[in-house]
């Protein structure tokens, strides 16, 4: 397509002011990188996390004012009324919000990043002057239909796969994984598509304004894509797959910043992407999956491992707050493996009090945790942390997991798959080959949970409930151990 000339300089001027570097807005988005830098390192530690936080606002902060006033904004009213309306939202939801929802807001948050993702590149696929993106010849330059198409198909995966996870964890979908025949020979198909159409695209004669339905079929076949990458996902595997979505919309906002030409968004992009990478590598390491297996959708899940098998009821031994009470004050070392059912009842300021009473009576009192027990990562550190558990007395599982050998007492409480053995022994158990503390070697465990019939997030028994050494205390988490520190008073 051709453009009036008046009209293709106008457009080749804002395409170099859009280039142009000022050295102070440079040093601006210089500084906010260093602290988006800075909140990382903070929030790798709770005692360190709010101090990162608040790192993440300042650099927030300085990253949108200095865009706002460096650009020659079109509509302000319009962009200060969507801040406060989004932050008035946000506001509302963090008040609200219970712990035990955090993954499923996790995931909720990212769809929308996916989908600003896509909007951005739609944007400027239809208005491509206004980003400076447009070439000479009235075409969208190539290197921005490339960052366009990568951003929007990266945007669109999250998006779908995102709604799909947050269906899954809010409870609106099975979380069992759902395997289509031939899913793998689907998705690598579509990706191949997808790279093929982008491909396509980059070089198409036309790609004026609004000019692109290869575009898109990009968009359309990431949707699509995102999809069946996460539901083939299940069980123990979906902690991985929130970071990992955490992480695909970091890149997909990297890519909108090479469209934006805004190296803010470059580097947090970059930072969210690559910390999510990471994360969710530490955690495919933590549970013993193959990183690839789980980006690649469930591969190597099978029909199978998707759900346990009802058992016959077998005999248990139960007991009260006052045996409870009872026996931790005779132990010498007691270890405690909090999970979701502490968080659900929010027991963890009962906890604390039952831990300090024990301890004035000399008992050496540890926590244990493990990275994936919740239903989000460093779901217990933060709970702990709210109580005011003193940070040296809780441990990971790979310091810890020796210990119980020499434990008096492991003190479940609200914890069922991270110290169920059958990770370690039952090739068909959903969650085989994850790490899981060895509570079984401690000379006894207590067991707080509900009933009997109620099971963890993998859906499988826990052949520790019917051990020898092993009491059940069958009530509410937060009443239990009301109860117990009641009795060691
Ligand atoms: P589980 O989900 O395995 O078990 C929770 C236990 O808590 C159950 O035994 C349940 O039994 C009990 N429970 C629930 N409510 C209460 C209550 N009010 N009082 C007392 N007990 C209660 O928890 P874990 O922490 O051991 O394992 C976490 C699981 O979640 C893993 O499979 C992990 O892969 C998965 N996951 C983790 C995420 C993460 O990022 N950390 C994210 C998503 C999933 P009952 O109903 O009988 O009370």
């Amino acid at each position: 397509m051709t453009l009036p000339p008046d009209a293709v300089s106008d457009l080749s001027i804002a395409a170099d002011a859009a280039q142009a570097v000022n050295p102070w807005v440079a040093l601006a988005y210089l500084a906010s990188g260093v602290l988006f830098i800075l909140a990382l390192r903070g929030l790798s530690n709770p005692a360190t996390s709010r101090r990162g936080n608040r790192f993440g606002m300042a650099g927030m902060l300085i990253a949108v004012v200095t865009t706002l006033i460096t650009h020659d904004i079109a509509g302000l009213p319009e962009i200060l009324a969507a801040i406060a309306i989004g932050g008035a939202i946000g506001f509302v939801i963090a008040r609200r919000i219970a712990m035990t929802a955090m993954p499923q807001l996790v995931a909720a948050f990212h769809s929308l990043v996916g989908l600003a993702a896509v909007l951005v590149a739609a944007a400027a696929l239809l208005n491509p002057g206004a980003f400076g993106i447009l070439g000479l010849d009235g075409n969208i330059l190539v290197v921005s239909r490339v960052e366009m198409a990568l951003g929007a198909a990266i945007g669109a995966i999250t998006f779908s796969g995102s709604v799909i996870a947050f269906a899954k964890l809010n409870g609106n979908m099975s979380g069992a994984p759902i395997l289509l025949p031939a899913r793998h020979a689907i998705n690598l198909g579509t990706l191949v598509a997808i790279l093929g159409m982008t491909a396509a695209y980059a070089l198409a004669p036309n790609a004026g304004p609004g000019e692109g339905w290869l575009f898109w079929a990009i968009v359309a076949a990431a949707f699509v894509i995102g999809f069946l990458l996460i539901i083939p996902i299940g069980g123990a595997d979906m902690p991985v797959v929130v970071s990992m979505l955490n992480s695909y919309s970091g890149w997909a906002a990297a890519a909108m910043g090479f469209t934006l030409h805004n190296t803010a968004m470059i580097v947090t992009g970059a930072l969210v992407g690559s910390s999510g990478a990471i994360l969710s590598y530490i955690m495919c390491r933590a549970m013993n999956r193959s990183f690839i297996s789980v980006i690649a959708g469930g591969f190597g899940a099978d029909a199978a491992a998707a759900g346990g098998e009802p058992k016959e009821q077998r005999p248990y031994k139960q007991g009260s707050a006052a045996d409870a009470a009872f026996m931790l004050e005779q132990a010498e070392k007691v270890i405690i493996i909090p999970g979701y059912g502490m968080a659900v009842a929010q027991a963890q300021h009962a906890l604390r009090e039952m831990a300090d009473m024990l301890k004035e009576k000399g008992v050496e009192v540890k926590y244990a945790i493990h990275p994936v027990a919740g239903r989000m990562p460093g779901h217990m550190n933060v709970l702990l942390a709210e109580a005011n558990v003193p940070y040296d007395e809780v441990f990971e599982l790979e310091d810890i997991n020796s210990e119980f050998a020499t434990a008096d007492v492991a003190f479940v409480i609200g914890a069922n798959d991270v110290v169920n053995p059958a990770a370690k022994t039952d090739k068909s158990s959903p969650i085989y080959g994850m790490p899981v503390f060895d509570v079984d070697k401690a000379k006894q465990v207590f067991f707080i949970k509900r009933s009997m019939g109620g099971v963890g997030y993998a859906g499988v028994d826990n052949d520790v409930f019917y051990m020898d050494q092993t009491m059940m205390l069958l009530a509410d988490a937060k009443k239990m151990v009301e109860e117990i520190v009641k009795a060691l008073d």
